[in-house]
């Protein structure tokens, strides 16, 4: 598990120097951000939509430069880590399963990728399947055609879980499923983030989501983070 840390980073895409037609000129889309993800925690960002939740994830898991500032795996320059040794998984609203694969197949993918050993591939697949449960190991031996939304987001996060990574990123994962599934889902979510206790990045619109799911929560606004604490320190007012 590991800390991450981004310090007074700065993201502005080229797009962005020209003044719009209302004569409005945007701000970077993240604005000297510095924020800490301490290792094991689940860190919600909750802010309205274009205010720079997706580019700070971005930013976090290497897919797009800072123009300034660092970003921090522990005590390690993230841009000095090859990306394939960052240990990063990711998690999207469109799930993204490979669909000709059963859930296992999606699960095994990396393996085969990575000519590691059937044995490896299979002791890992059930490890992680025996601590999800049973209801998840059926999920297995079905192609994801035939699932739910929220049975998707299942398989693909734990297709990322297999990999073991020191970092999560999950951007909006049940914002496509309607509300019964959703409810039910991120209560599935957060019982899988608390029993591997993977460094997570989180990110919603919503903000009962976030207050659902984050041990603590960051407020973000223009490309800048506004608030960040516990639910007790931003909302409780004695
Ligand atoms: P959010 O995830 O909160 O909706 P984003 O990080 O997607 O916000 O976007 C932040 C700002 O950066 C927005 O103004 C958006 O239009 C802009 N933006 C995002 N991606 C790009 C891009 N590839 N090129 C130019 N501008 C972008
Ligand atoms: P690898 O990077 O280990 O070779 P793959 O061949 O499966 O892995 O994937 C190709 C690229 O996509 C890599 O850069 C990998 O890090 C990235 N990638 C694949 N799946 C995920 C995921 N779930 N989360 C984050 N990155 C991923």
């Amino acid at each position: 598990m590991v800390t991450v840390a981004l310090v007074d980073v700065v993201k502005q895409y080229d797009a962005m120097e020209e003044v719009t037609l209302i004569g409005y000129k945007h701000g970077p889309a993240l604005n000297h951000v510095t924020l800490e993800i301490a290792s094991g925690e689940t860190l919600s960002v909750v802010g309205p939509s274009g205010c720079g939740k997706s580019t700070l994830l971005k930013v976090v898991a290497g897919l797009e430069y800072a123009n300034a500032g660092h970003v921090y795996y522990d005590s390690y320059d993230m841009s000095e880590i090859k990306p394939q040794d960052r240990g990063v998984g990711m998690v999207f609203q469109d799930y993204a399963l490979y669909p000709t694969m059963k859930g296992k197949g999606n699960l095994a993918y990396y393996f085969e990728q990575h000519d590691r050993s059937e044995q490896d591939m299979e002791a890992r697949v059930q490890q992680v399947a025996d601590r999800l449960g049973v209801d998840f190991q059926l999920l297995l031996g079905r192609l994801p055609d035939t699932l739910s939304g929220g049975e998707k987001q299942r398989v693909a996060i734990a297709r990322c879980i297999v990999r073991d990574p020191v970092v999560f990123l999950m951007d909006e994962p049940i914002v496509n499923l309607d509300a019964k599934r959703r409810e039910k889902t991120r209560i599935e979510i957060k019982k899988l983030l608390r029993q591997f206790s993977i460094t997570t990045l989180y990110v919603t619109h919503d903000q009962q989501e976030a207050i659902f799911m984050g041990d603590r929560i960051a407020v973000m606004r223009s490309g800048h983070i506004e608030q960040v604490g516990t639910f007790d320190e931003l909302y409780y007012t004695p």
